[in-house]
């Protein structure tokens, strides 16, 4: 089931097509090479109003639904490179968004408003080194004090950690468990905050870092809705994360089969194109379905986000079918390659160790199960 695409929608993906190709396809080697997406990219496309498109219209975004973050997403996955899609995404769905939906005019005006225009980058900071699946056992204090919130705690591998000029935390401003639980915005040049890049083994382009914050003062105004929101703005914003991770998965299959589809009609072997040989029909046949039967379901969640219909389990379904299918898939479409899917400089050796991450990040395979679970009554 395809998306109901308008001629808006289409127009909007050309325009994306065009960028992706001429402004960071050509790059992307250097992008994985210095571990992140180089400032100025945010900057392009903030100025082509790409960092904005979900983001409110009276601070310059064009407030779109989640059809326009799925084509940006399906085009930018072009660039062969998945940490230059969640590093974008990081920034303008995971830590922006929440601050459009939940923060002060203020908060706007200071860091949505920018946010949109690429001046500044922004990050999500929930995981710590004692809670990651289990959310609600963050331990990061926010402590009132006057008109200031006093932040003391640790979080870990946070996407954009050191590029960022905002990270949008998860503190702990009450008692034990999710009630106690509030967002705030943190200016990332505030006084007491120490950053830790962390080297990984895959998605290079998109930083990761550790962040430590000792007695960092805060404004008491930075904080998002009430006291005791956070659990829930973070479960909220969790819908968007998980698909905006479906698409990428999906997008990233894509180009893996076509890759593979190539390969096979030029490579030959024993006189014969390996695409001649009805093992490899069959196999990249068997790839094709699955890529699509992955895409059917993510795009079901998302026509169900995008109407607001309550999609939870589908979109833990899509997220749980397409990243898990993606190591399969990865793994049958590089062996076509022979030794070359091996060598650093293919694309397809760069996707195929990027899937790692995506059975991992916004909530593991493990915890889109549970929800399913519960969601089907098989949790009593
Ligand atoms: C590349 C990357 C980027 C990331 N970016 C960000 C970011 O920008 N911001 C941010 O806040 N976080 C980020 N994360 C963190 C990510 O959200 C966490 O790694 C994830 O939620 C899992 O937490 P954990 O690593 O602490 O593992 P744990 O929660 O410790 O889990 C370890 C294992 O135990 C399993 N497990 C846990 N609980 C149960 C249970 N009840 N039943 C069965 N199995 C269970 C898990 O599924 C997993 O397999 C990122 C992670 C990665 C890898």
């Amino acid at each position: 089931m395809l998306p109901s695409f308008t001629e808006d929608h289409v127009i909007f993906r050309r325009s994306v097509a065009a960028f992706v190709a001429k402004e960071i396809a050509p790059f992307v080697a250097e992008f994985e090479g210095n571990g992140e997406v180089p400032r100025d990219i945010f900057k392009k496309l903030g100025a082509l109003g790409y960092l904005g498109i979900r983001l409110s219209k009276e601070y310059d975004g064009s407030g779109q639904d989640f059809l326009y973050t799925t084509i940006l997403l399906e085009e930018l996955m072009r660039c062969g490179s998945v940490g230059v899609a969640v590093s974008i995404m990081a920034h303008a769905e995971f830590a922006s968004k929440v601050i459009d939906r939940a923060g002060s005019p203020h908060l706007k005006e200071c860091f949505v408003r920018p946010a949109i225009t690429g001046e500044k980058i922004g990050a999500l900071g929930i995981t710590e080194p004692g809670a990651g699946s289990d959310v609600a056992a963050i331990n990061t204090k926010a402590l009132r004090d006057g008109d200031a919130y006093v932040i003391n705690g640790t979080k870990v591998f946070i996407t954009n950690g050191t590029i960022a000029d905002f990270v949008t935390l998860a503190v702990r401003t009450g008692e034990k468990g999710h009630s106690g639980i509030s967002l705030i915005v943190v200016p990332l040049d505030s006084s007491g905050i120490e950053r830790r890049r962390l080297k990984k083994t895959m998605c290079d382009a998109s930083d990761t870092a550790e962040l430590f914050f000792t007695d960092v003062r805060v404004p008491a105004e930075n904080l998002l809705g009430s006291e005791g929101d956070g659990f829930r703005l973070i479960m909220e914003g969790f819908e968007g994360e998980r698909l905006v991770l479906s698409i990428i998965a999906c997008a990233q299959m894509r180009l893996l089969f076509e890759a593979a589809k190539t390969q096979g009609l030029e490579r030959a072997a024993f006189g014969n194109k390996l695409l001649g040989y009805q093992v490899w029909q069959h196999r990249l046949a068997d790839v094709l379905t699955r890529i699509t039967a992955a895409e059917t379901l993510t795009y079901r969640a998302i026509d169900m986000y995008v109407r607001g219909v309550p999609a939870n389990a589908e979109i833990s379904m899509a997220k749980l079918f397409s990243t898990e299918l993606a190591h399969r898939i990865a793994h049958d479409c590089s062996q076509i390659f022979g030794g070359m899917g091996l060598m650093e400089e293919t694309a397809v050796a760069r996707l195929e160790r990027d899937c790692k991450g995506f059975t991992i990040g916004a909530g593991t395979s493990e915890m889109m199960r549970t929800i399913i679970a519960k969601s089907s009554g098989l949790a009593p």
